[in-house]
């Protein structure tokens, strides 16, 4: 089935016993595991970015709280 390329976000072939992952457009051949490994590295690049962001903004906000008082 069709699933979005890891690598460059087109679209990639998932074969229907779910063993491998391949994408014509940049050559990616990997076994779904790796793929799963290499979806969840990506994530948790993301998620750093979101866990800053969040973290700014409680600063942001305890600082404000500080000025009430
Ligand atoms: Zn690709």
């Amino acid at each position: 089935m069709k699933i979005i390329c890891p690598k460059c976000k087109e679209n990639a072939e998932l074969t229907m016993d779910f063993t491998s992952v391949t994408c014509d457009s940049c050559g990616l051949d990997m076994s779904y595991g790796e793929y799963i490994k290499f979806v969840a590295h990506n994530e948790e690049k993301y998620s750093d970015i979101l866990g800053d962001y969040t973290g700014s903004t409680e600063g942001q906000t305890a600082g404000s709280l500080d000025d009430w008082d």
